[in-house]
């Protein structure tokens, strides 16, 4: 069991994207892939990654671009940059783009595995979407611990900041139970865990919720999980 973390695979290597790919999606990574910088950057214009491995050497548009481009555009996406032996002056200004790790070439399909799952561990939902952000029709802090809407306040749980949080983070995207116990509670899945997810979230409806028998901002995705729609 490992997670359902989607990773984009940035590589101009037909053979290692493959082989990558493979390997990902055996532990059970969802997983798209780009050949060039420029199909990189186009799929991330479209649709939320948990991760990319970013290439340094490519065609069209090079890693170290595409890094520096999407931080200054404030993609928080984390990022492992793939260097090539003999590149160390590009590895240092990959970190300095704001690339989280970087794994040397050739590198074992184990190695990267675990620094794959080492920066997942790393990210905190608070990263992703900051301390205050919109939520629907909603302004949250969760510092403060509170949400407004039309100028009310309505108060909220650690908790119930750290689930919404994890669906801020990830829109559009079906959030399984299992995503959100171990993401909020740090937890591996029980019985019981689901029955304490869902006791959260129609808590967490009653509270948010313009009308909690028809929610808008956290959908019932029947079968799956809990779906934020902005
Ligand atoms: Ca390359």
């Amino acid at each position: 069991m490992d997670n359902d973390a989607h990773i984009l695979i940035v590589e101009d290597e037909p053979r290692i994207r493959s082989a990558l790919r493979d390997f990902l999606e055996y532990h059970g990574f969802g997983v798209t892939e780009a050949g060039d910088g420029l199909a990189a950057k186009r799929l991330v214009d479209d649709r939320t990654f948990d991760l990319i491995l970013l290439d340094l050497m490519l065609p069209e548009i090079t890693g170290e671009q595409l890094c520096a481009n999407w931080r200054r555009a404030g993609l928080q996406t984390p990022i492992i940059m793939v260097t090539a032996k003999g590149q160390e002056k590009e590895k240092i200004s990959g970190l300095e783009m704001g690339a989280d790790d970087y794994v040397t070439k050739p590198f074992s399909l184990e190695e990267m595995l675990a620094r794959i799952r080492a920066v997942l561990r790393r990210i905190d939902p608070a990263r992703a979407v900051g301390q205050t952000f919109r939520f629907g029709d909603l302004d949250v802090d969760v510092q403060a611990l509170y949400v407004t809407r039309d100028g009310q306040t309505i108060e909220i749980s650690a908790r119930e900041a750290g689930i919404i949080q994890h669906f801020a983070a990830h829109p559009d995207r079906v959030i399984s139970r299992d995503e959100l116990y171990r993401q909020v509670w740090k937890e591996t899945l029980t019985d019981l865990g689901t029955r304490t997810v869902d006791m959260h979230i129609a808590k967490l409806r009653a509270r948010i919720e313009v009308d909690s028998n028809d929610p808008k901002l956290i959908q019932t995705v029947r079968g799956a999980g809990y779906r934020y729609v902005p």
